[in-house]
């Protein structure tokens, strides 16, 4: 499989080389040359495949001869070995929890793939791969985690100060070792900006080899297809799919679905389910996608103003031929509603969102008729924002005995200001 740029100013490349360089040298993010589309065959038998022999068929064409087949089984049964329960909440509404992974949200899953894929591709190089990485809040951690004691591999983490939960802090700023974190007195999309200024630096390119782990990175954005997967291995109802509603901020995860969607997977619709960093309800309506300035909510893992993904979407609709709109939804949720919507889930039901599922939620519950089931992504554990369940259902969630120790771990991290320049200067001085 090659990948090309969405630029198209760059050579097409390998799935190694798109890997370590995280974005195209024209700045554009890769794109699949082709998308494999999976036989009728494969949907019947899903449902008696195990989880690792179905994330391996999806995964392997994307990979192509880049690494060997046991090395990649191996690397595919790592990335996934916690469950993906689907959950019934109601008798219309089911919730695919993808918070069991080690920092509990679902970047667990991008974040191991590709942190197993770039160490595989950097043994026996003499020189490090620098990973720098933005995060609005989940990212960090999951990225911490996978890399954590991944030889020749070290990792730089920007954060926006005060814009992350306790629990989002602590798991990226605790691990030590190869693992840096620092705090950015400003937004996330300043933190993201500065990563992409670092990318398009000569001076920076020339003394460190360094590559990106958000989701423009392929190996992070392409395992997220495996959710969808995932989610109909566990359907039973053959004669009514699901709609799936997608909490999105950077449009990493829905953009993967509808990938997975463009290779058979059969899903009617999909719900882009956003808080009031909404540029693609603008974008769907008109066709013109303008990046607004980010505000802060309570679902602050999708607080992007500017999604990276987006582009992504436009391409593959033009790929695949079809109106976006017969597809793809987008539905805005505010705070107050997001709130109430966790509470009202958690008494009606005695189901505990998180505020990005409850975003999921409510705009579920606004697009689906009385008829039409629906899935919704529960992408992160209700513990990650306490304050915000507090107010909801006015105690704070039960802290799970694998995130104890978190909070007795001393937090470490660098301040710095918005500015590229700044950031250049301390990366060169270290
Ligand atoms: C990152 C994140 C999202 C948004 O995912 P994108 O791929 O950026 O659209 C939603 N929920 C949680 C909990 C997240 O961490």
């Amino acid at each position: 499989m090659r990948y090309y740029s969405l630029n198209r100013q760059s050579p097409d490349v390998d799935f190694r080389e798109a890997t370590i360089r995280g974005q195209a040298p024209d700045k554009g993010l890769y794109f699949p040359e082709r998308v494999p589309k999976l036989a009728a065959s494969f949907f019947e038998q899903m449902g008696q495949m195990s989880k690792e022999e179905v994330a391996y068929e999806i995964m392997q064409p994307y990979i192509g001869n880049t690494i060997d087949t046991g090395t990649l089984k191996k690397i595919v049964a790592e990335t996934i070995n916690f469950p993906f329960p689907l959950v019934p909440v109601n008798e219309q509404i089911d919730s695919l929890e993808l918070f069991h992974g080690p920092t509990l949200a679902f970047k667990d899953v991008g974040a191991r793939f590709m942190s197993r894929c770039l160490g595989y591709f950097s043994r026996n190089q003499d020189k490090k791969t620098t990973v720098l990485v933005a995060t609005s809040g989940d990212t960090g951690g999951a990225v911490a985690n996978g890399f954590l004691g991944v030889d020749g591999v070290e990792v730089i983490i920007l954060y926006p100060s005060g814009k992350v939960s306790q629990v989002q802090e602590l798991q990226l700023t605790t691990c030590g070792q190869n693992i840096t974190a620092l705090e950015v007195k400003g937004s996330f999309d300043d933190c993201q900006a500065m990563v992409k200024d670092a990318f398009m630096d000569a001076d920076l390119q020339q003394y460190l080899q360094l590559t990106s782990a958000n989701s423009i990175n392929v190996a992070r954005w392409l395992p997220q297809q495996l959710y969808y997967f995932f989610a109909l291995q566990q359907w039973t109802d053959k004669e009514n799919f699901p709609v799936i509603s997608v909490p999105s901020g950077n449009f990493g995860n829905i953009c993967a679905g509808l990938l997975a969607r463009y290779s058979g997977l059969p899903i009617p619709t999909f719900i882009a389910a956003c808080n009031v960093n909404d540029t693609i309800s603008a974008f769907l309506t008109t066709g013109i996608h303008t990046p607004k300035e980010t505000i802060s909510t309570v679902s602050n893992a999708m607080d992007v103003g500017n999604p990276s993904n987006l582009i992504r979407i436009i391409e593959l609709f033009k790929i695949a031929g079809v109106p976006v709109k017969n597809i793809l939804q987008s539905v805005t949720v505010t705070d107050a509603e997001t709130i109430d919507c966790i509470s009202s889930v958690y008494d009606k039901y005695g189901y505990l969102l998180d505020p990005h599922g409850a975003v999921a939620y409510h705009a579920l519950e606004k697009c689906t008729g009385p008829d039409q089931k629906g899935i919704m992504l529960e992408t992160a554990h209700p513990v990650k924002f306490p304050d915000t369940v507090k107010k909801a259902i006015g105690k704070e969630p039960q802290v799970p005995d694998v995130i104890q120790p978190l909070f007795q771990l001393q937090k470490q991290a660098i301040n710095i200001s918005p500015s590229f320049s700044v950031l250049k200067e301390w990366l060169l001085s270290r």
